[in-house]
């Protein structure tokens, strides 16, 4: 099973991270490794997948924050494991208590403030992005935790790049000029890594302390879900990412 790892993560021991993609799974044709019980895949399939999943990351998945995401930009503080409701974004300073996204093709974004060892992990599809779920998430950590933003390290993962990621007119005009390029028939090429990069850098994160994973989910072939290019086929991939 291939597990995407984070370069910068990897320079703090006492981080667990990582990515599940789309290969290494029981699920049947694209869903393979699919992690979500909410698409057309059976409870057994995914338990299993799941258990391979947490297994290879070597924590227990009852050890989970899991927020029930609903394309907000409503951040919570996780002070323990379970489900949280309506939000798209977790922060928790507790040891051992890992927080998760899942996503086929929105941006998960994953936070480390090296001082407090506090986290975040972040869904930032496009109706996120245009809403800051981001800046949310930082701010959050800033007055619940006193984190400052210079000591925050952060990974932006895999997910749907511009060279994909068509919108119509009416949600680029949401976006700055610079994240969106003008494509053929009306069409819009979006950057949603970089907005979301552009919301660190507004924080006060480090330009040097981010890490934007290169893979584009919809063309990398096979590797990852996509929602866009599989749609109801599509399964789900999950982020974690915790202190030991
Ligand atoms: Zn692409």
């Amino acid at each position: 099973m291939e597990i995407i790892r984070s370069e910068v993560f990897s320079r703090y021991p006492e981080i667990i991270f990582g990515m599940s993609t789309r290969q290494g799974g029981i699920s049947a044709g694209k869903l393979d490794l699919n992690m979500s019980f909410n698409v057309d895949d059976t409870r057994a399939n995914v338990e299993e997948n799941r258990r391979r999943f947490f297994n290879a990351l070597q924590i227990p998945e009852s050890s989970v924050a899991f927020p029930v995401q609903c394309h907000s930009n409503k951040v919570l503080v996780a002070r323990k494991t379970g489900r949280y409701e309506a939000c798209d974004g977790l922060i928790t300073l507790q040891r051992n208590v890992f927080l998760a996204v899942s996503v086929a093709d929105c941006v998960p974004i994953f936070l480390f403030d090296r001082n407090t060892k506090a986290i975040a992990g972040v869904h930032a599809g496009w109706r996120g992005t245009c809403s800051h779920i981001v800046n949310n998430a930082v701010r959050l950590m800033k007055k619940e935790f006193a984190v400052n933003a210079t000591d925050l390290v952060a990974f932006i993962g895999p997910s749907a790049g511009k060279c994909c990621y068509e919108v119509g007119g009416e949600v680029a005009s949401q976006f700055e000029p610079k994240f969106v390029e003008e494509g053929k028939n009306h069409k819009f090429k979006l950057d949603l890594k970089s907005a979301n990069y552009s919301q660190l850098l507004s924080e006060g994160v480090p330009a040097e302390n981010i890490e934007v994973h290169s893979a584009c989910t919809i063309c990398s072939s096979e590797r990852f879900h996509s929602y866009r290019r599989d749609g109801k086929e599509s399964g789900r991939m999950l982020g974690i990412i915790g202190v030991r």
